[in-house]
């Protein structure tokens, strides 16, 4: 019986420090990982400009990886097999070069909705499309280079809210009327599509066989450690929710679930070597 592992990682907060977004204290778990077979996929509010930067430093070039709060997924490297299935559903584009597999709504349609909103109704908010890079940066803490990645959003558009929370409720019931969803992360409010992290889980489970046909069974694991990543840590037949310096440990109700000790990149290096050691001794011979 073979089991395959895919490990699905939030990036700020879990595997990116939140700080200082170094990933280093989890270099020797991500080593093991690739000695394994075990695909780390990438889950994260970031975009694909931004993703597509840290897949070299984290070698993970060949992997594939979701961008923005689960709105699509690229594959850097697909196989024949998998572009035969999807290549002619309405959800593949190819951009850049990259096979992209969209679940969510075009960064366009947003922005011209919000744009809409904010002059009918007045709302007191700010959001990307506001702001200068230089602006970005004094939010975020990002270099130039990400902050300019950053501003490459493709599929979904981070607002501040500072406006009252009645108005917000008001809003988020609005956007949902239009077919969008309102979802907190870290530091700021995303507007997308319906769509969760949760749905690369699917998406895997779906392709399954064409993914890794000589699994027998698929074991998704999650990582995350803010609300934004429930859906996906729900999702998972594991969840490890990662300790965060800024807030509580995500509201998860999966069962199989694990808490770290120690926050961001430590906790994931400690979590997923100890996942590596348990599989060693159930699956010997993976
Ligand atoms: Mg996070």
């Amino acid at each position: 019986m073979f089991e395959q592992c895919v490990i699905f990682t939030d990036l700020d907060g879990t595997l990116l420090n939140h700080y200082d977004y170094s990933w280093e204290p989890a270099c020797k778990a991500l080593a093991e990982a690739k000695r394994h077979d075990i695909p780390v996929v990438i889950n994260t509010s970031k975009t694909r400009a931004e993703v597509n930067t840290l897949l070299t430093r984290l070698s993970l070039n060949k992997q594939p990886f979701v961008v923005e709060n689960g709105s699509a997924i690229i594959f850097p490297d697909i196989s024949s097999e998998l572009l035969g299935k999807i290549q002619n559903q309405p959800q593949y584009q190819l951009i850049d070069d990259q096979h992209v597999w969209v679940f969510g709504e075009s960064r366009a349609s947003l922005c011209n909705w919000l744009i809409n909103i904010k002059n009918e109704d007045g709302y007191l908010l700010e959001s990307y499309q506001d702001w200068s890079t230089e602006t970005i940066i004094s939010k975020t803490g990002l270099t130039e280079s990400q902050a300019l990645e950053s501003q490459k959003k493709e599929f979904s558009e981070p607002f501040q809210w500072f406006d009252t929370g009645e108005k917000l409720s008001e809003f988020i019931l609005k956007a949902q009327s239009q077919g969008y969803s309102v979802l907190k992360g870290g530091r700021f409010f995303h507007l997308q599509g319906v769509v969760t992290k949760a749905c690369a889980l699917d998406f895997f489970s779906t392709h399954k066989d064409v993914l890794f046909p000589s699994a027998d069974i698929l074991k998704l694991i999650a990582l995350g450690d803010n609300q934004n990543d429930v859906d996906m840590l729900n999702r998972a037949d594991l969840a490890i929710c990662i300790k965060s310096p800024v807030n509580e440990f995500p509201n998860v109700s999966n069962s199989q679930v694990t808490y770290s000790h120690q926050f961001g990149p430590q906790g994931w290096n400690e979590e997923v070597l100890n996942l590596i050691k348990r599989l060693e001794i159930y699956y010997p011979n993976n």
